[in-house]
């Protein structure tokens, strides 16, 4: 395999490296920004690739934000932006169950282990939902009827078809217990006409969540996988590295593929995505969670064409 080309004051290779793409996808944290703090050169970076006619889509596996949550976040930072650029893993995982699962009833809702920017993506494509950030799903402890509610299926909505988990800040026992429920089939064993098992999806299965110089338990750790060991199942995923996010990201901007390059900091999440959909290129960035040696390992799950200290750098 190729050496990786390193671009970082490169001017003529940086030129021809942009010559070569019409689209970048661009990941969020990591490369534009850690948390709240934008990287030096950002908006003006973004502006040159646009000026040059490239199209830039701000494409993050965090599930806990909406698009237009992303859109006011990128805008407050001067990196101009339309909402229609942004899709996030809750939005992948909204439209595959509208457009690929296509829900019918009476098996038509979610059942979902995340945040409110889940929740908004599902609403935006008029899929129902229970749990989530509902009050009623944050209790402590269980009592000795919500076991027994949730092993006969009385406690559970047999309307249920799907269980979608990502990051919860406020997991717990009571809700893992009702998702692993639902995916038991546990709400549809008595009824003849509303048999099987929820299908589990997930929108993304980042292991960790970097914040504050720090990391933290991601989707992947924090609930996904608590449910994967319970049931013995895996979800199919649908952020980052997921081939069904490539299908629809290249289904809604029309890709070329071979004209399209990923731009991310993660390995096993952006670098991969762009290798794994035959991307023309993908682009390293230094400035989030892999670094060069990460790469050059035996086990690397993935090695970009191309990689920069910072995105800045493409400034030449
Ligand atoms: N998941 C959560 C909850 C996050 O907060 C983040 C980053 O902020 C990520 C995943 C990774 O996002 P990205 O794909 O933009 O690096
Ligand atoms: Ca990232």
């Amino acid at each position: 395999m190729a050496e990786p080309q390193y671009l970082s004051g490169n001017s003529p290779a940086i030129s021809a490296f942009l010559d070569k793409f019409d689209t970048f996808l661009i990941d969020c944290d990591g490369v534009l920004w850690s948390g709240d703090h934008v990287f030096d050169g950002i908006p003006e970076t973004i502006k040159l690739l646009q000026n040059k006619g490239k199209r830039t889509v701000f494409v993050t596996n965090n599930s806990t934000k909406s698009r237009k949550e992303y859109y006011a976040k990128l805008s407050s930072k001067g990196i101009p932006c339309q909402v229609e650029d942004i899709f996030g893993s809750s939005y992948s995982a909204a439209i595959y169950i509208s457009r690929i699962l296509k829900l019918e009833p009476p098996r038509n809702k979610v059942f979902v282990l995340g945040e409110a920017g889940i929740e908004a993506e599902l609403a935006s494509e008029g899929i129902a939902y229970l749990g989530g950030t509902d009050p009623k799903y944050r209790k402590l402890g269980m009592e000795p009827e919500d076991f027994a509610g949730i092993a006969d299926g009385s406690a559970l909505d047999p309307d249920v078809g799907v269980v979608l988990a990502g990051l919860d800040f406020h997991i717990n026992y009571y809700k893992l217990a009702h998702a692993h429920g639902y995916l038991c089939g546990n709400h549809a064993s008595k009824d003849a006409n509303k048999s099987g098992k929820a299908v589990f999806l997930a929108t993304n299965m980042d292991s960790t969540l970097p914040m504050c110089h720090s990391f933290f338990p991601g989707a992947g750790s924090a609930s996904v996988v608590a449910l994967s060991n319970m049931t013995g199942d895996q979800p199919l995923a649908l952020g980052k590295p997921s081939q069904a996010m490539m299908d629809a990201v290249e289904g809604k901007f029309h890709l070329d593929r071979s004209r399209t390059c990923m731009i991310g900091d993660r390995l096993n999440t952006d670098i991969q995505f762009g290798v794994q959909g035959h991307l023309g290129g993908t682009l390293a960035v230094l400035t989030g969670v892999n670094k060069k040696a990460d790469w050059e390992k035996a086990d690397a799950p993935a090695v970009p064409a191309y990689y920069v200290d910072g995105l800045a750098d493409l400034r030449g």
